[in-house]
């Protein structure tokens, strides 16, 4: 039986599958199990920035593995201990402690304990065509996928994205936190308007209301910045990290300001701030820091715009991008020119039914963004 077939009858499956079956990864490029080779512009939904099989996390993550793999966070550590010292130096000004996760979704189901347990309030505003996770409190503020799972959590509401108006008229003496995420990923690589993004601060500060960040996708570089909060010049009071963090390996973070008081017994998760995600996290950022992928990020993806602009084909409706987030949306389903792209070598994402999504590691070298370029505008203009 192939690995394909294997899964096929083994797993309990929820995804749309591609027909491949990948086996090996070095920096922008994965190859299959047939030995093709592709250029990844999924980077496991953004989650490798730093390239695959990255040289210093491999070596990082082999050394922690071999001294200390597992430490329960009721001890102290060495290796978490200079991980959330990292954290706080790269946070955006305010954040000041972090509670250490193992995903995105476990990261916002964190960040709305926080706020709950800081305001002493019960209700969120977060925005249409929002995500923010798929267990039952960080579903309750995404816009989607929820229908099946009604009742969610009681007290969320949702707004339009970019209209300061409406999340006015939103919040309210009950409301704990407004929760955004600076540049919509899933919902199709929609970045904030920056006055509104200064808006919504200005708002939650007047009214007492925490504003929570979903820097999940966008954190680490991805929009050219460290953090798009600080690209947008906000200062949240509580930031949502995972994907890029660990280089590969799971890990999420909440960054929490002054506001939020920690209390022993709060909150707590068995393989939080464990040495070996720790290790391979601050393996990451070293390296982001050491290849300065923030101006990199920035200057590769203003370039791939600038090129794409240039020769736009007439089916794309608009190309949304922030650093290497990027988003073609078209006129049409995007599924059959993501097959399309496989074939010519190149792996892309959806984000919604009509966007093309291109998260690539920010590594990915110039001739590598050319040939994605050249496919892209191939396959689009066919
Ligand atoms: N928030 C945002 C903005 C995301 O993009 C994602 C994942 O795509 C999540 C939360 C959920 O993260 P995870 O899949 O690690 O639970």
């Amino acid at each position: 039986m192939s690995y394909r077939d294997v899964e096929k009858k083994y797993a309990f499956e929820v995804y749309p599958k591609r027909d491949i079956t990948l086996v090996r990864g070095e920096g922008a490029t994965v190859w299959d199990d047939t030995g093709r080779s592709y250029i990844d512009c999924t980077a496991g939904v953004g989650v490798a920035s730093v390239g695959h099989a990255n040289p210093q996390v491999a070596r990082a993550i082999s050394d922690q593995a071999q001294t200390l793999i597992t430490c329960a966070g009721i001890f102290y550590n060495d290796t978490r201990a200079r991980l959330l010292e990292k954290l706080v130096s790269i946070a955006p000004a305010g954040l000041t402690r972090a509670f250490l996760c193992s995903s995105g979704a476990e990261s916002m189901e964190a960040a709305i304990k926080f706020a709950r347990h800081a305001s002493g309030k019960s209700e969120f505003v977060s925005a249409m065509r929002g995500f923010h996770g798929r267990t039952m409190g960080a579903l309750s503020a995404t816009f989607k996928y929820r229908d099946q799972y009604e009742p969610l959590l009681s007290g969320f509401s949702f707004v339009p994205f970019n209209n300061i108006d409406k999340l006015r008229s939103a919040v309210g003496e009950a409301t704990a936190a407004v929760i955004l995420e600076p540049v919509q990923g899933e919902g199709g690589v929609r970045p904030a308007d920056p006055e509104y993004m200064r808006a919504v601060q200005e708002l939650c500060a007047k009214k007492g209301v925490l504003l929570i960040i979903d820097e999940i996708q966008t954190g680490l570089c991805r929009t050219g910045s460290m953090f798009a909060s600080e690209y947008y010049g906000i200062t949240p009071n509580i930031l949502c990290l995972a994907k890029a963090l660990g280089g590969g390996v799971p890990i999420g973070a909440v960054l929490t300001s002054d506001r939020i008081t920690p209390v022993v017994g709060m909150h707590g998760s068995t393989f939080g701030g464990n040495p070996l995600a720790c290790a391979a996290a601050l393996a990451t950022i070293d390296y982001m820091q050491e290849h300065n992928l923030d101006d990199r990020s920035r200057e590769m993806g203003n370039y791939f715009a600038e090129q794409f602009r240039a020769n736009q084909p007439a089916r794309v409706r608009e190309l949304r991008q922030i650093g290497l987030m990027i988003g073609i949306e078209l006129k049409e389903k995007a599924t059959p020119y993501l097959m399309a792209l496989m074939e010519q070598g190149v792996l892309a994402l959806s984000a919604g039914p009509t966007v093309i999504r291109l998260l690539p590691p920010l590594t990915i070298s110039r001739d590598e963004l050319d040939s994605v370029i050249g496919k892209l505008l191939q396959v689009l203009a066919k």
